[in-house]
């Protein structure tokens, strides 16, 4: 059972429901159609590592890309409900990386393939502990900012969403529940790249944290 920190609380991990393709300038990078509903997939808790984790690269991909995301831990279960409402299932909101291998998703994207393989390995998901939700804020204006060997890579905010959070809690609770303990990982802002054995990544989010983290 892989437990997440929300204050001092440990809180067992459900599912991590993913968000592709919610910032515009992302989108154009990867040469990505914009989509007309949420891009959704799962991770499993199993690909969870803490702050101060390693990273390891499957053998079998030559081509793994950071992307940072602000995460969002379900307090209480939603299923079908109204953006106006999904702001109350919120229980905190932490850092996190969903990492991807792109040579090995961009070969199942060809195939018209799941990507989970690409999406779903161990430690593809290192994640900060949560800060409850009443401390953050707006979480629509949050500056979110990943270094690698201390060069910005990635530096974007939240208001730049293309779907809110509250939006995205809506849509996926109409295709399954969100139950406690879920987290949903919200999308990345531009400027994902290659990671190699030896970065020391460090991902911060605005009122929410810092997740450092380095590739075996
Ligand atoms: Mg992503």
């Amino acid at each position: 059972m892989h437990t997440v920190k929300l204050g001092n609380k440990d809180i067992p991990v459900g599912k991590i429901v993913c968000i592709g393709r919610n910032y515009a300038e992302h989108i154009k990078e990867l040469g990505n159609q914009v989509p007309d509903k949420p891009v959704i997939f799962i991770k499993p808790a199993s690909s969870i590592i803490g702050v101060g984790g390693t990273i390891i690269i499957p053998p079998h991909s030559g081509d793994c890309h950071h992307e940072v995301e602000l995460a969002v831990l379900i307090g209480t279960e939603a299923k079908n409900v109204d953006a106006s409402n999904a702001p109350d299932h919120v229980a905190g909101y932490a850092v996190a990386l969903d990492l991807t291998l792109r040579d090995i998703q961009s070969a199942q994207k060809e195939k018209g393939l799941p990507w989970e393989i690409a999406k779903a390995f161990d430690t593809a998901c290192p994640l900060s502990a949560f800060v409850p939700a009443d401390q953050v804020g707006d979480p629509q204006k949050l500056q979110i900012r990943l270094t690698v060997n201390d060069d910005v890579r990635q530096d974007g905010n939240t208001k730049d969403m293309m779907r809110s959070i509250a939006e995205l809690i809506a849509a996926a609770s109409t295709y399954f529940t969100l139950e406690t303990g879920d987290i949903l990982l919200t999308g990345t802002p531009s400027g994902v790249g290659r990671i190699v054995s030896g970065d020391k990544l460090e991902a911060a989010i605005e009122r929410v944290g810092r997740l450092n983290v380095s590739v075996a």
